[in-house]
């Protein structure tokens, strides 16, 4: 194994497993079993439309902000400042076959089901009333077309 990680907490190998390894999934799996493991599906859901909306709006590419399958940026927008965070890795993994090998994100919390259940509340806040900074600045608004 390449690039072997190892728990920024108590130094375990990743590959080995500790209490501090909240998640380990492939980079394409990540953000989708993020939302799996906070059982935060529904306020997920609201909150991707609503930011497909807002980009509408704003006229934006769906590209300028893909949080939903960008691990680093989906990390910026929602893990990073929680205070159950621990840190994020990438680690290449091996599959049955070379070519099967892959980058799979490892997210690591001193109490990864404090962790889950802060990330839960963070999305249900976020969905429930969009933060200052999401919204559209009036000019942007009067510009586009209605
Ligand atoms: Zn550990």
């Amino acid at each position: 194994m390449m690039n072997q990680r190892n728990c920024p907490i108590c130094r375990t190998p990743a590959a080995n497993g500790c209490d501090h390894l909240a998640l380990a999934a492939e980079g394409r799996d990540f953000v989708r079993r993020c939302v799996e493991l906070c059982e935060g599906q529904q306020a997920w859901a609201i909150l991707c439309q609503q930011r497909q909306e807002q980009n509408q709006v704003r006229g934006w590419v769906p590209e300028h902000r893909d949080f939903t399958w960008l691990e680093t940026a989906f990390c910026e927008e929602f893990l990073r400042h929680l205070t159950w965070f621990g840190g994020m890795d990438h680690e290449w993994r091996s599959g049955p076959r070379p070519e099967q090998g892959g980058f799979w994100v490892l997210l690591w919390s001193k109490n990864p089901q404090r962790l889950w259940w802060e990330l839960r509340g963070e999305l249900e806040h976020e969905s429930a009333s969009p933060s200052a900074q999401q919204e559209a600045p009036p000019w942007l608004i009067w510009l586009s077309p209605r």
